[in-house]
């Protein structure tokens, strides 16, 4: 896995101050994609175990009060095997930080596959959909255009469809 950025105090991306990791690869392509470089799984730098260490420090640091992590791209869910590892470690030695992720896949693609679905219990908001430049929106919190939704995971996966984010 490459990843293009990591930023280790973003108040952008999420609600909270947050470790934000943005992984290189795309398929998805949309027009108007902010970060377009980022779609070439092999732009940026190799993710190491250096930084995944990083990240937890990162999450765990005792002088500021992180919520969690963010993982945005390219496209999170065609990384799968790189990030499994890291969310597990989060979810064990980072108490009380959550996930948000950011996917060009809706939340019934992410569900219909075996690899992606492997995932997705690990993140608590998932803001979902392509950017469709027609329905960009700048006004809109935390996402592009209005197709994309901010779900909530948690619930979603209790209730077995997509149930937004209620902040
Ligand atoms: S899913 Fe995101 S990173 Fe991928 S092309 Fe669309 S806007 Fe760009």
């Amino acid at each position: 896995m490459h990843v293009a950025d990591y930023k280790k105090f973003d108040l952008l991306n999420g609600i909270g101050m947050r470790c934000s990791l943005f992984v290189s690869g795309c398929p998805h392509h949309c027009k108007g994609c902010f970060n377009a470089p980022a779609w070439n799984y092999n732009y940026g730098s190799v993710y190491t175990k250096e930084l995944e260490d990083q990240i937890i420090q990162d999450l765990n640091a005792p002088d500021i009060r992180m919520s969690g992590l963010s993982l945005l791209g390219g496209e999170p869910f065609a990384n799968v095997e790189g990030l499994l590892p890291l969310l597990d470690r989060v979810k064990r030695e980072c108490k009380d930080k959550d996930v948000w992720c950011w996917t060009g896949y809706t939340f019934d693609e992410i569900m219909a596959c075996e690899t992606k679905r492997s995932m997705i219990g690990y993140i608590d908001v998932l803001i979902d959909g392509k950017f469709v430049l027609e329905e960009r929106d700048l006004t809109l919190r935390f996402r592009g255009s209005r197709n994309q939704r901010i779900l909530d995971v948690q619930k979603s996966l209790a209730v077995g469809e997509a149930m937004v984010w209620e902040g």
